[in-house]
């Protein structure tokens, strides 16, 4: 039988909105000293901005447009942060069949037109050229029927309370490790904000699961592994991890089905609530 301590645990944790799905995960994270966080739309905001439009041929309106249309049903957060940039209604008889690769971008027909919309790794992968760019952000390079048309350089910002975060948990000797699929030059820029000393970019989202699986098979028995995401591709490595932390609104179903810990609110410093109510738990039951 579960101790009356445990729920007592689990009660308080959802009154600061965290929901924890079993008495093992409130164990398991007093046990935990490593924590992996995704990048996009849990360090971040995941909301982007447009900081540069860099065409080849056509204008910017019509390259913004373009890339709005493309992205017209993927949920990605660069997607939705694309079709808010644009900011008008999205005339779905233009737009044919989108396949969606994640960690790549998307491929559409507009008005009879493919077009591939994506990073660095997808225009190689498609064979295309496109022009590599030297400024911090996230560059969405496009292409029409294999003509390289230029590229949408986006930003994120960091969450409010996450620089507080991690500061407390490297204070309290926990580690926090950050894995990204977007690329170096991002990922070093917001790792140094934070003081993340440990950062992987570049990773496909079978790479994340490589990674926190290697990560897990390095520590002793009695230790736990988080993993912290926002649920967009990250659905199996918030299985795999010992515990598996998703950000509530902005979370795939998928993802809330698949985490072990729900942050209702998005933010990350709750993850401190719930493993001081972790600890506090374990002390009262011993
Ligand atoms: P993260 O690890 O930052 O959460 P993802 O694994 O979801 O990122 O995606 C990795 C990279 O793949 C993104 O930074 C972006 O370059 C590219 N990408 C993924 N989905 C899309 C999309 N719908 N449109 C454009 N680019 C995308
Ligand atoms: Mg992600």
């Amino acid at each position: 039988s579960v101790p009356l301590a445990f729920l007592g645990g689990i009660g308080a944790a959802s009154r600061q909105g965290v929901l924890i799905k079993g008495s093992n995960f409130l164990e398991a994270l007093s046990k935990t000293e490593t924590f992996v966080f995704d990048k996009t739309g849990t360090l971040t905001e995941g909301v982007f901005h447009v900081k540069e439009i860099c065409p080849k041929h056509m204008d910017a309106d019509e390259l913004l447009e373009l890339t709005a249309y493309g992205e017209a049903y993927s949920n990605h957060p660069i997607a939705v942060s694309l079709r808010e940039a644009y900011g008008k209604e999205i005339d779905g008889r233009r737009v044919e069949t989108i396949k969606e690769y994640s960690g790549f971008g998307v491929r559409a027909y507009i008005d009879g037109r493919q077009v591939c919309i994506g990073n660095s790794k997808f225009m190689n992968r498609q064979g295309l050229f496109y022009q590599p760019v030297q400024a911090i952000g996230t560059a969405v390079h496009v292409a029409v029927d294999d003509q390289y048309e230029g590229y949408i350089l986006i930003a994120d910002v960091l969450r409010d309370d996450v620089k507080w975060t991690i500061h407390w948990l490297q204070k309290h000797q926990l580690e926090a490790v950050m894995l990204t699929g977007d690329n170096e030059r991002v990922a070093d820029d917001v790792a140094k904000q934070l003081g993340i000393d440990y950062v992987y970019a570049n990773l496909m989202p079978e790479e994340k699961v490589d990674q926190v699986r290697e990560f897990m098979e390095s520590q002793m028995e009695e230790e736990k592994l988080a993993f912290v995401g926002d649920g967009i591709n990250d659905a199996p490595v918030l299985a795999l991890a010992d515990i598996g932390i998703a950000m509530g609104g902005l979370g795939a179903d998928a993802a809330l089905e698949a985490a072990d810990v729900i942050l209702m609110e998005d933010e990350p410093s709750k993850i401190v609530n719930a493993i001081k109510i972790s600890k506090g738990t374990i002390r009262a039951v011993k």
